[in-house]
């Protein structure tokens, strides 16, 4: 833990993983003192290491913000691996057709589609940048014990006792956030009743640097690449079903692995061991409050079936940090309820359609209904075949749509 823990921030925020942590390099620039409580560091990732099981999709959008944090040579340093090509296919057992489509990334002029990276990674890259910044204090290996939110100044009590107090706190602290919860924040949840299996694989043939996805009727599974050829698999399934999965001895998993993956990758030859996360959509009623603010999965979390939940936790932190940043320049109270507004309009109405978009595939998808199947076959098939919807998206996959932070943009310097 670092030693030097001041009595007050200007900012405090609960939780370094890749959101808390991209919040925290976002506003070095603001010269405001930051502190940034993390209980959990792991440990740096060996050249000889097996992959971890929980990798994300990160996009070209989220790399922007990395590349403009100076956090993106500390990923690729450690590992990383690109994906050129994205397919989507639906194979229906009761032999209703079949309907694809194949996103490249060189139909859009751009080298690659997006990155799969171990979380691990990106939280490491992170916070060996906060290092680097005098203004940011991380303080590690404790957890929050109380939080007392008081409008102007809130006060947190840390395990061993020390108390801090802030002028703005955030929650980056993940979906069951302690800060939302003392605020009394609602969440409108939707349970999926589905789990999400992870484990990492390696088939018979190479990934060809493609992203798979099938969806089935029990749910979509994914079979991401990774640089050394393995695969990393999200399999999400309705929850007795994915209990049954976990239950399974390797070699049966990999069997049945293979025949839900259509064998296109050939057969599973091996898996690692397994975990299982149960799927579930939360939104908070607000995201934020005179002097606090909730970032990332404290906020919101999604089905994982296109890979976007942290992507939109990365455009929570750079939009928070943008517009108090603007508090800033304009000599604004950077914590008051109007600037914090701010955000909240912002990020609220973008991630709000993601989660649609999210839950409305899982609907389409996960249902053998015969007119369903036809509909959504046919309209894979017309996607494939249509430049412009097509192109359109790819475009939202690589996290080129909506209301982008500046640092998030292409075209940022
Ligand atoms: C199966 C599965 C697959 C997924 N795949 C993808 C994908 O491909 N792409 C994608 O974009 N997203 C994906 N996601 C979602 C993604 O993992 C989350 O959106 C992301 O991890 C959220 O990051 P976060 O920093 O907001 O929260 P978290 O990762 O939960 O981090 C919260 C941090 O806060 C710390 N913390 C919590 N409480 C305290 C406390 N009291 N004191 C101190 N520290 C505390 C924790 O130790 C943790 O480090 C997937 C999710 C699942 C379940």
């Amino acid at each position: 833990m670092s030693n030097k823990v001041k009595a007050h921030y200007d900012i405090l925020i609960v939780g370094g993983g890749m959101v808390g942590s991209t919040l925290a390099c976002a506003l070095a620039e603001t010269g405001l003192q930051i502190a940034v409580i993390e209980k959990y560091i792991p440990g740096e990732i060996q050249p000889n290491d097996q992959y971890d099981l929980r990798v994300s999709a990160i996009s070209h959008s989220s790399q922007n913000v990395f590349r403009h944090l100076g956090v993106w040579d500390g990923i690729e340093k450690r590992r990383c691996s690109a994906y050129e090509k994205m397919h989507v296919w639906d194979t229906q057992a009761s032999g209703m057709g079949e309907g694809e489509v194949i996103f490249d990334a060189a139909d859009n002029g751009v080298k690659e589609l997006g990155h799969i990276i171990e979380n691990r990674v990106i939280q490491l890259a992170l916070l060996e940048r906060i290092n680097q910044h005098h203004n940011i204090d991380l303080i590690s290996g404790q957890s929050v014990s109380q939080i007392q939110y008081v409008p102007e100044a809130s006060q947190i009590i840390l395990e061993d006792g020390t108390e801090i107090s802030c002028r703005l706190l955030v929650g980056a602290d993940g979906a069951n956030s302690a800060v939302r919860q003392s605020v009394d924040i609602e969440l409108d949840i939707a349970e999926y009743d589905q789990k999400g299996i992870v484990a990492v694989v390696t088939p018979e043939k190479h990934h060809q640097l493609t992203a798979w996805q099938r969806f089935l009727p029990t749910g979509p599974l994914a079979f991401l690449p990774l640089s050394n050829g393995q695969c990393s698999i999200v399999w999400s399934a309705d929850s007795v079903e994915a209990d049954r999965i976990m239950q399974l001895d390797d070699e049966t998993f990999c069997t049945e692995l293979s025949h839900a993956f259509d064998t296109k990758l050939g057969l599973v030859n091996s898996a690692s061991e397994r975990a299982a996360f149960p799927l579930i959509r939360r939104h908070a009623n607000s995201y934020v409050k005179e002097g606090l603010a909730l970032v990332g999965d404290a906020a919101h979390t999604i089905h994982p079936l296109a890979g976007q939940g942290v992507n939109l936790g990365l455009m929570d932190a750079a939009s928070l940090a943008e517009v108090i940043s603007q508090a800033k320049t304009y000599r604004r109270d950077f914590g008051s309820l109007h600037t914090l507004r701010k955000y909240e309009r912002w990020r609220r109405g973008e991630n709000q359609l993601m989660m649609f978009s999210m839950s409305g595939f899982k609907n389409l998808f996960g249902n053998d209904n015969r007119l369903l199947s036809k509909i959504r076959n046919f309209g894979l098939s017309l996607v494939q075949k249509t430049n412009v919807v097509k192109s359109t998206l790819m475009n939202r996959a690589m996290g080129f749509e909506g209301d982008l932070p500046k640092m998030a943009r292409d075209s940022f310097e």
